[in-house]
């Protein structure tokens, strides 16, 4: 397949891109609590249309992952191409001006939740699965196309996937996550700690009788004040950071209070594994105790998903970069991001290579008035369609 000719499919395709789009924004799915059986039957009806197999995989009640298959000629590794169903929640409906799940159509945006991140992404790849499949392509290797359930919260769906061997096999996974059509090809990890410190309840008038846990968090939000994860800085993801997100202790003014917790969300770059970074966290955490014998305080993992990074000189960064010059003469320049994805849970290890390349804007990913534009959804599917072509080519 040439690149004209995969621009020329996915231009002519245009309308069904833009419909199938707006049928998953018009399936609401947002998580919690998470109904994605009713997004997978959209796609899987899609998928059967076009000729192409379809399977629903269903995990928990109205949850379901949805897996279809463009068999390959064995020559190269398979390729998946994998997005969520889920979205997060609409919020306030009064910021929005479009209804969040109208999929209206308004100066070549579609608007809605999810409509960026990511079921824009999901429907350029599941058209560029169905424009294959009707131009007569046989790719080298396997297309394996994923739409996960959960991805907003537990990542129950790639859990699932992964663990029921949807890897084997794979050389190589594309994330449609919102890139703005840029080459994304390192996330930093999210390791989010809760630190709870204990005490014991006394009179508020009689404040001696008591331990205050809350003035023991105090102490430990000092020593943490200045906490570095890593040293490191990651060439595209800089520096690991830390925030202090909730902050909770005492019930009543007269009592003195017998518990407070603490969250903190660090995201990561790779280097440092996470159980090292909280294994620091305790060390500061038993320094106080030492030398303090009424401290005590417990630190527990509430996220823990690694940085997962594909190296620069990758032969699917090589050819995702030569499929953006052929196509638009754009340099597609390696770029890190701060948010995670499913890459986490599917390939901790670091061991498959992967990028991310999504029509959504990431600015717009969670945000009211979220929208999609069409040129963007078109540019994708053809992107996806001739990265498949080229798959398992040297670049
Ligand atoms: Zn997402």
């Amino acid at each position: 397949m040439t690149p004209e000719e995969a621009r020329r499919l996915a231009q002519e395709a245009s309308d069904e891109i833009r419909a199938l789009t707006q049928a998953l924004i018009r399936t609401p799915s947002p998580n919690p609590p998470g109904r994605e059986q009713a997004v997978a039957e959209v796609l899987k009806e899609k998928f059967l249309a076009a000729g192409l197999s379809a399977e629903l995989v269903s995990l928990e009640e109205g949850r379901a992952n949805v897996i279809s298959r463009l068999p390959g000629r064995g020559q190269a590794p398979a390729l998946l191409y994998a997005g969520h169903l889920d979205t997060v929640p609409p919020g306030e409906t009064a910021a929005w001006t479009h209804d969040p799940y109208g999929g209206e159509l308004s100066d070549g945006r579609l608007y809605g939740r999810g409509a960026s991140d990511m079921k824009g992404g999901v429907a350029a790849q599941a058209m560029a699965a169905v424009l294959a499949r009707r131009a007569g392509l046989t790719p080298a290797g396997d297309l394996i196309f994923v739409a996960t359930c959960g991805e907003e919260t537990d990542s129950l769906g790639a859990h699932a996937f992964r663990h029921a061997g949807g890897l084997d096999g794979v050389g190589g996974v594309v994330i449609a996550e919102p890139s703005a059509n840029e080459l994304f090809i390192a996330e930093k990890g999210a390791l989010w700690l809760e630190v709870t410190t204990y005490g014991r309840t006394a009179h508020g008038s009689m404040p001696h009788l008591g331990i205050n846990a809350v003035w023991k968090m105090h102490k430990v939000l000092s020593a943490l004040a200045d906490f570095q994860p890593s040293e490191e800085r990651h060439p595209l993801l800089g520096r690991a950071t830390v925030s202090l997100g909730t902050l909770n202790g005492g019930f009543k003014t007269n009592v003195v209070p017998d518990r407070a917790t603490a969250t903190f969300d660090m995201r990561t770059v790779p280097g440092r594994p996470h159980a090292e970074i909280v294994a620091l966290v305790q060390e500061r955490l038993d320094r106080l105790a030492a030398a303090d014998p009424e401290f005590k305080a417990e630190v527990k993992v509430i996220k823990d998903l690694p940085s997962v990074a594909t190296a620069a000189d990758e032969p699917i960064v090589r050819l995702a970069r030569r499929v953006g010059h052929d196509l638009w003469d754009r340099d597609l320049l390696p770029q890190g991001v701060n948010y995670y994805t499913d890459a986490a849970v599917l390939l901790p290890e670091g061991k498959i290579p992967f990028f991310i390349f999504g029509p959504g804007q990431p600015a717009l990913a969670h945000q009211p008035e979220e929208y999609v534009e069409i040129e963007k959804l078109v540019e994708a599917t053809a992107f996806f369609l001739l990265f498949l072509a080229r798959w398992g080519e040297r670049a």
